[in-house]
């Protein structure tokens, strides 16, 4: 009928996404059983996939710039406070539900009390961090010293070591070039946890483009032009999301497929199978229940409606696993499909992708607990407490790139005394529940929005308001 006809054209770019991806797996079980591809041959299938990739990625820098300038400066600075503090309730909140979430579930199904340790192999290699590291980081990554450098800094700091080199030599018969090796010796390389999603430093620019947007906001007619710039910039690179996501399809095909012909221990989800369950129950009950009666009873609107309408998005990131790649999808789906204002999206999606990590926190408890049963360690309830506030740290200071939440942790681990090493077990299924989590990430930053909007409609009617006299009577 006309209805279905209608339905077919307006979902189109969905429709061809979600048959891609089963394409793609297709394509990926057949060539994995006739062909026998070289390493080599392996990459050359997954590069149209990489392009897309590189493409994603490309948009975010001038997205994130754009839509955080506009977004701090469209509102007055005592509205984006009270909305910037809305998000940020909103986050924290959901976040420790899903957390908690996460342990009820992982207690009540205990999936490492049948097995042990020692019947998975530990492979891989485990960074150094630790929770005050990572808050150290956070911070010293939102005051960026060089912009330009918070542009692609790679996942790397350096900071000076505490303890001097114990080295007793006369300075002064030192020449000049031993002196600068000397001092070079005493930076050492840190790695850094989140905050940089492939090289960029979002946190840090989100910073410096709250702090000017507001001042732009402030300033009167001057303001207005940069304003007006930074707007142009947003929408342009907007059209550019459009573009690159009409090619969306075959990238995310061959993406898919190049995974399926690329992993090659299949055994492991038979071993690590209960796990897996646990970690995907907690998240479907959290996106299908929690976020959604949250969202029903703030918002009063239908939330599978809202879930549906951010398909595009969950699509993506399931097959991305990278909340920050996902953002230009993630912003197009909340304003066109769910209709969220742009000066709450703006403002609210990307600092979502970089901080608000439901997915990751119940992943991160889940995991923690289950290496501790793994191990026949006991848990007593203050070491839960601690799970629980580690693995929201650990969320929060995860980057929006994938595998991300497996590095931080380490901090959660270590927390409660359990072997850093042991994330190694969880490895190998990583890529699987990254992709899960990652869409739940994703889905909890839009429901967010969709919240902070309705919870804030009367500053936003009111500026309305405002603004519409001033068109009246210039
Ligand atoms: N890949 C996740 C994300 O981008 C982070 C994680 O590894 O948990 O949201």
């Amino acid at each position: 009928g006309v209805n279905f006809k209608g339905l077919l054209k307006r979902n189109w770019l969905l429709i061809a996404t979600v048959l891609s991806v089963l394409l793609g797996i297709s394509l990926g079980v057949v060539v994995r059983e006739y062909a026998s591809l070289s390493h080599l041959h392996k990459q050359y299938f997954g590069f149209p996939g990489e392009i897309l990739m590189r493409m994603l990625k490309l948009v975010i820098l001038p997205l994130i710039i754009s839509s955080m300038i506009t977004g701090v400066a469209a509102l007055d600075s005592e509205v984006s406070g009270k909305i910037g503090l809305r998000a940020v309730i909103y986050y924290f909140s959901t976040t420790i539900i899903a957390v908690i979430l996460g342990i009820i579930l992982v207690m009540t199904i205990k999936p490492g009390v049948s097995q042990t340790a020692d019947h998975i192999d530990r492979t891989g290699t485990t960074p150094n961090v630790t929770t005050v590291d990572t808050l150290l980081d956070l911070v010293r990554n939102m005051f960026p010293e060089n912009l330009v450098q918070a542009c692609f800094q790679q996942y790397k700091t350096k900071r000076k070591e505490l303890e001097p080199p114990k080295v007793s030599v006369n300075t002064t018969t030192i020449p000049p070039l031993a002196t600068t090796i000397m001092a070079a010796n005493i930076t050492k390389e840190y790695s850094i946890v989140g905050t940089y999603s492939d090289g960029i430093n979002v946190l840090g620019l989100i910073v410096f483009c709250v702090a000017f947007g507001l001042v732009i906001g402030k300033m009167g007619e001057k303001g207005r032009i940069l304003l007006e710039f930074f707007d142009a910039l947003n929408e342009a690179t907007m059209k550019l999301v459009q573009i690159i996501m009409c090619y969306m399809p075959i990238g995310i095909l061959f993406l898919i497929a190049a995974k399926i012909i690329e992993v090659e221990d299949w055994e492991i989800f038979k071993k690590m199978g209960l796990y897996m369950v646990t970690v995907l129950s907690g998240l479907a009950i959290h996106a299908t229940i929690c976020l959604p009666l949250i969202f029903f009873i703030i918002v009063r609107k239908n939330p599978y409606t809202f879930t549906l309408g951010m398909a595009q998005a969950l699509v993506t990131a399931l097959m991305i696993s990278s909340s920050s790649a996902t953002l230009p999808v993630t912003f197009r789906c909340a304003e066109e499909n769910n209709r969220i204002d742009k000066r709450i999206t703006r403002f609210v999606l990307p600092v979502g992708a970089t901080i608000n990590m439901d997915g990751t926190a119940l992943y991160e408890a889940v995991a923690a607990i289950f290496i501790a049963q793994l191990n026949d360690y006991a848990l007593d309830v203050g070491q839960i407490v601690t799970i629980s506030i580690t693995s929201t740290v650990a969320s929060i200071g995860a980057a929006g790139v994938p595998n991300a939440g497996l590095v931080t942790m380490v901090i959660v681990l270590t927390a409660v005394g359990l072997p850093a090493n042991d994330v190694t077990l969880i490895v190998a299924v990583d890529w699987l529940l990254d992709r899960f989590r990652t869409m739940i990430n994703v889905l909890g930053d839009a429901y967010g929005a969709g919240i902070v909007q309705k919870l804030s409609k009367r500053e936003l009617e009111r500026m309305d308001l405002t603004s519409d006299v001033d068109v009246a009577n210039p």
